[in-house]
């Protein structure tokens, strides 16, 4: 299997990050170093770290190599905010929305047909207005995030 020693770095380097302690403010930090040796001995040669070789259990971090493993980390495993919009209703479409009792509009949103997934689906409610009588709402396919909509018909 051939891989890609630089992202095993890169990745390595992050992971240094999580297992940092005694840090000093300009001068790096140590780091535990149950890592794999070659790895390590290529951060060494990077810069990043001190000789790995030796007892101790943990490595020297460079300045360079503690800030390129927080920047590496953070970039790697924050978690991204996932913002869902608030839909969109015009006046009359959300005052014809309301008057459907909630345990139908729960049912209407979780049975969609979604072309992509050629089948039923839930929709992430995105917008909703008045045609004619009828309440279009649209959205998208919880499942694979595809345009879908539903057409409520006038009751009476
Ligand atoms: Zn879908």
């Amino acid at each position: 299997m051939g891989f890609d020693k630089d992202k095993i770095d890169d990745c390595t380097l992050a992971l240094l990050y999580l297992v940092t302690h005694e840090r000093h403010e300009g001068l790096g930090a140590r780091a535990w170093k149950g890592f794999d040796w070659d790895t390590l001995n290529r951060l060494h040669e990077k810069g990043y770290i001190t000789n790995p070789t030796g007892r101790a259990k943990s490595v020297g971090m460079s300045e360079e190599g503690f800030l390129r493993a927080k920047e590496l980390f953070e970039r790697y495993f924050a978690r991204k905010a996932t913002v869902v919009p608030l839909p969109k209703l015009t006046v009359d479409a959300r005052k014809r929305w309301n008057q459907i009792p909630e345990p139908d509009r729960i049912e209407i949103m979780d049975n969609v047909f979604c072309g992509q997934c050629h089948g039923g689906a839930s929709m992430q409610l995105r917008e909703g207005k008045m045609a004619g009588r009828s309440l279009v709402l649209s959205g998208t396919c919880k499942k694979c995030g595809g345009e879908v909509a539903r057409v409520i018909e006038p009751t009476e």
